[in-house]
């Protein structure tokens, strides 16, 4: 079985700089337009690789270097020119009317970023050629140093989603090990919320976890929530990591693994008792529910736009 090499504390990232051909990636599968006015048009993937090394994560099966596959999670290469790619596809109007989803197959708000800021930066040509829908997925705190970026958006083309699995901390240490704990991630969403950010928690995917507690701490960070399985990639869970399968049986969770369908019925049910069946969607169904409630139509985006960068 591929272990995918499971990042020790001491492993040292290996960073690396790159000139992409383009920066905008049509969609297919999960978040594709497979049904008129849901899903989105691109995605948007500033970095290749990923610092935060989920155990469950699909985005090494899209990496077709043998090597570079098994080593994910100890290697970034930063997309140096996606700015101006950016910039330049704004120009000529492929962001007009389309749906962008910020990111796919990375996070956008990883350890790098910090320094780097090309997130920030996209955001930013983003403001100049806005799209009819970003949306921003994460499950880095650092999201929130760029509210103000945000702030300047258009009401309705603009949601924030944090990645938050679970309530519990010692299954979080399990499974994302690298990433930062869930108080931190509830913290930063519930500021990007409270600055009148349209805001998503993602459990994806739903880990072992207390249904009631975690919709507790889910009610006042987030306007709503969708839910997907363990399972729930768009592929039937070919393209998870077997290091989460090896990890729920390691540690005990071997029933969740075999009953991961009733484990996300119970939990959902859960959850729209608790927040209210409006609030909770699931898998694709609940993404797509954004594309549905956000995101104006073209004949408004004539009349409205982002407010000046500067
Ligand atoms: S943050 Fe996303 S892209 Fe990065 S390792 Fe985790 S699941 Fe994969």
């Amino acid at each position: 079985m591929d272990r995918m090499n499971p990042q020790r504390p001491n492993d040292a990232m290996q960073i690396t700089h790159q000139e992409a051909r383009s920066i905008l990636t049509e969609t297919r599968g999960f978040t594709s337009v497979e049904v008129p006015g849901t899903g989105f048009h691109y995605s948007l993937n500033p970095y290749r690789g990923c610092a935060f090394n989920c155990s469950y994560c699909y985005a090494p099966a899209f990496v077709f270097d043998d090597e570079a596959r098994r080593n994910w999670g100890r290697w970034v290469a930063v997309k140096a020119n996606a700015e101006h790619l950016l910039r330049t596809a704004g120009r000529k109007g492929k962001l007009r009317n389309k749906n962008v989803y910020l990111s796919t197959v990375t996070d956008p708000y990883q350890p790098i970023e910090r320094k780097l800021q090309l997130t920030r930066a996209c955001l930013q040509a983003m403001l100049l050629f806005p799209p009819r829908l970003l949306t921003v997925q994460t499950r880095s705190p650092l999201v929130v140093r760029d509210n103000d970026l945000f702030q300047r958006m258009t009401p309705g083309r603009i949601a924030v989603c944090m990645s938050i699995t679970t309530d519990d901390e010692a299954v979080r240490r399990i499974f994302e090990p690298a990433c930062a704990p869930i108080a931190k991630r509830l913290e930063a969403i519930r500021t990007v919320r409270e600055a009148g950010i349209p805001t998503q928690a993602s459990i994806a995917p739903l880990l072992p976890c207390n249904a009631e507690r975690l919709a507790d701490l889910l009610d006042p960070a987030v306007d709503w929530v969708v839910v997907s399985s363990f399972r729930d990639d768009g592929g039937e869970g070919r393209k998870t990591r077997q290091w989460a399968a090896e990890l729920y049986r390691e540690h005990g969770y071997g029933n969740y693994l075999h009953d991961g369908d009733e484990h996300v019925r119970q939990t959902t049910a859960t959850l729209q008792r608790l927040l209210g069946p409006e609030r909770v969607r699931v898998g694709k169904d609940g993404f797509d529910q954004v594309c549905r409630e956000l995101g104006v139509d073209e004949p408004q985006l004539e009349q409205t736009s982002f407010l000046p960068v500067h």
